[in-house]
């Protein structure tokens, strides 16, 4: 069995938030598809271990944000490489309660979905969900984030759709090292730079501030790697 052909599958990203009461958590997820139009529902997979699946099932209720393309990879690392039962994930969010009382992000993102859980399904490590919807909304124009769009931007691959894309030259200079981050895969890549922390591109590995850390998970240089 060849289970690579598993990475051939297309998803989107996506935040997704719960709430207890007035406590609010939410975490990324891939995994979001309509099911059907008559009722409108639509199904989530989230992992047993995490504290958004503790919220669904307590609440039952759960709102699906759709990334912006643009998202910054900070956002994205605050919310999946991070854990509500260490920090507050909505601490300088910009976010808007829905009429569910769940809250829905307000910047990078380009739609929500609002849903209430009517059947979960057990699938091992994760727990399936399917909502019915009850409120949705276009919160601005714009191209959805994808997961391989994500990988791409994180691997230090900026794709030539991407705003930020640079072309690069070659043989003008020498190649500088790109590391890698031991906690989550972001790549460091000195041609780019770091446009989040206002480290312009060519500046090396070694010339980053002391203080730099990981626009994605936010550990410091010291859990960086040679790639
Ligand atoms: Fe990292």
């Amino acid at each position: 069995m060849n289970t690579k052909a598993l990475h051939q599958i297309s998803y989107g990203l996506y935040i997704i938030t719960s709430r207890i009461g007035e406590r609010y958590n939410g975490q990324v997820a891939n995994t979001v598809f309509q099911i059907s139009s008559e009722p409108m529902t639509i199904a989530i997979s989230i992992n047993k271990n995490n504290l958004t699946n503790q919220f669904i099932n307590e609440s039952k209720l759960f709102t699906v944000s759709v990334l912006a393309q643009d998202a910054p990879l900070s956002l994205i690392g605050q919310f999946g490489f991070k854990s509500g039962k260490d920090i507050d994930k909505f601490a300088g969010i910009n976010y808007q309660i829905g009429k569910n009382g769940v809250p829905y992000l307000v910047d990078d993102t380009i739609a929500y979905l609002e849903a209430e859980v009517m059947q979960d399904v057990d699938a091992g490590t994760h727990q399936i969900f399917i909502g019915k919807i009850s409120d949705a909304d276009i919160l601005k124009e714009g191209v959805p984030m994808t997961y391989a769009h994500y990988h791409q931007v994180k691997r230090g691959e900026t794709p030539k759709t991407a705003p930020n894309y640079v072309e690069k030259s070659k043989g003008e200079h020498e190649k500088m090292d790109n590391y890698v981050c031991s906690v989550c895969g972001y790549v460091y890549d000195p041609e780019a730079g770091d446009e989040s922390q206002g480290v312009s591109p060519g500046t090396s590995f070694e010339d980053l501030p002391d203080d730099w850390v990981c626009p994605v998970c936010g550990v410091g240089k010291d859990q960086f790697e040679k790639n």
